[in-house]
């Protein structure tokens, strides 16, 4: 009885406080009919664009699951003092939207493996392998052998478009790795990754293929420690061991790049002053390497070494941009999936906002149509939004309603992960803890050390020529085929006739 007390009066609260922060001008019917019509007629006024993709532009959010999206949009508004729930995020504005199943061929939860190979070469596969078909199996370099599957990136190079990948990973992460490279291993970031007999059947590591496969114009992300021989002193770390090179075969392939690409105008750089001095009107190829490893999370990065992503997108664009064959481009958001296995929802939204700002810049320096823009998410994770928050409450806040235990809980909180705590038999008792700082771990229902991804389908948002292909609830390896469709690229488009001619 005590509990249903309570729970009553936090639900008086709770409407006492709803009607107040509520907005007046939505107490008006004609406020909810003015803004359905408007979109009504936008809606009606949409032609089908079915031009051939010149540029292909597409985002990936790793880990943006619909949770993460609903979520990062309230951030987003909340981040510029309104409510939040009404504000409109730039890919919101995307007129196609449908749905993928992201299952691999071995698992019913997929990894950013097995999902970027489906998406980008157009193959489902298997967990932890990228770039192979699932007749390869995970970590066996024998089963490799002939099981290789090429990616859109491959195909519109082929076609004569310039390409590049923008992380905010290592660019030999499973997502951008699938772009370039073939592997039964989505570890095997360095030579010094790999068990010997692989090396002996001769596999070869993912930053090794980054030269060696397709000629890839532009390269932005971190990940220089796979690059270097072993020992090798960090340019920015010197005196942090983890931070030195790791390569065994005594290679350094930051030198190796530059070198073969003689005679073209090449930058390396691994600081933003280096970034901000490379002008995109005059330069062929750029390599950008501003880790060792993986990024810093936005919300922790130094502006002063390190560009955001927005700048990281538009560098690459206006050097790809120059090709007046067109371009194809990769943009990942990598690391809301890493904020997420950490149990922090705070990063993670911060990171899917700093994407849709990427976004944004993206479809300024773009012509819709001419360009196809995709984004997606490769995977969801299992990070929940409930309680019921008040209009305009802090999406990083707690619920106005306590448990059964007469204690708060978060409004988002997890399946499974780090943030699980259990002391004298009760939950953490949240009411005196700041939940919306940066390093806030949120509580997950099953202790793991890293949470899981989950398994519900992605939202596929798409703009410009084609986009209407893009609807409905597909296969996750659909999109790789329905983008070369749009821009005329890959082995099919001699059967396509007339349009690609
Ligand atoms: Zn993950």
């Amino acid at each position: 009885m005590e509990l249903t007390r309570v729970a009553i009066s936090a639900l008086f609260l709770l409407l006492a406080f709803g009607s107040s922060s509520a907005k007046v001008e939505e107490e008006n019917p004609e406020f909810w009919r003015s803004q359905a019509k408007q979109t009504l007629q936008s809606v009606l006024d949409r032609e089908l664009n079915t031009n051939v993709a010149k540029n292909i532009l597409f985002f990936l959010g790793d880990g943006m699951g619909i949770t993460t999206y609903t979520a990062a949009r309230i951030l987003k508004g909340q981040l510029q003092n309104q409510t939040g729930e009404e504000t409109v995020m730039t890919m919101d504005t995307f007129p196609s939207v449908g749905l993928a199943k992201t299952y691999s061929v071995d698992f019913q939860i997929a990894d950013s493996a097995a999902t970027a190979t489906a998406y980008l070469c157009g193959v489902k596969t298997n967990l932890n392998t990228i770039g192979v078909s699932a007749a390869t199996r995970n970590g066996v370099c024998k089963s490799q052998k002939g099981n290789e599957v090429t990616s859109i990136l491959k195909w519109a190079k082929d076609a004569g478009k310039s390409v590049g990948i923008v992380t905010t990973t290592r660019v030999q992460h499973a997502t951008p790795a699938a772009t370039y490279a073939h592997t039964a291993s989505r570890k095997w970031y360095s030579d010094a990754d790999m068990p010997a007999g692989a090396k002996k059947d001769g596999c070869t590591d993912i930053s090794s293929q980054l030269l060696s496969n397709t000629d890839i114009d532009v390269i932005i992300g971190g990940g220089r420690k796979y690059m270097t021989p072993r020992g090798t002193k960090d340019p920015e770390y010197p005196r942090d061991y983890s931070s030195w090179g790791k390569r065994k075969d005594g290679r350094d392939l930051i030198k190796e790049w530059q070198s073969m690409k003689f005679g073209k105008v090449a930058h390396y750089v691994w600081n933003k002053t280096d970034f901000d001095a490379v002008d995109p009107e005059t330069t062929d190829y750029l390599m950008a390497l501003f880790e060792p490893g993986d990024l810093r999370f936005e919300a922790d990065r130094d502006p002063n070494m390190d560009p955001s992503i927005v700048e990281t997108t538009e560098k690459a664009i206006r050097i790809l941009q120059k090709n007046p064959k067109g371009f194809f481009l990769l943009v990942e958001g990598g690391r809301i999936d890493q904020a997420h296995h950490a149990g922090r929802a705070y990063m993670a939204l911060h990171e899917a906002v700093a994407l849709d700002y990427a976004i944004a810049k993206g479809l300024e320096l773009t012509k819709e149509n001419e360009t196809l823009t995709i984004v997606m998410a490769d995977h969801s994770h299992p990070m929940t939004f409930n309680g019921y928050p008040f209009r305009g409450q802090s999406i990083l806040g707690k619920s106005p309603l306590w448990a059964m235990d007469v204690l708060p809980y978060t409004t988002l909180m997890y399946g499974n992960g780090p943030g699980h705590k259990v002391a004298n038999g009760t939950r953490p008792d949240i009411r005196n803890v700041n939940t919306k700082t940066k390093d806030y771990v949120q509580l997950a229902a099953v202790p793991t050390e890293s949470a899981t991804h989950s398994g519900e389908d992605v939202a596929v948002l798409a703009r410009g020529p084609m986009a209407h292909l893009f609807q409905g609830v597909q296969e996750q390896n659909y999109i790789a085929h329905a983008m070369a469709y749009a821009a005329c690229v890959g082995a099919d488009q001699r059967q396509r006739g007339q349009r690609c001619s």
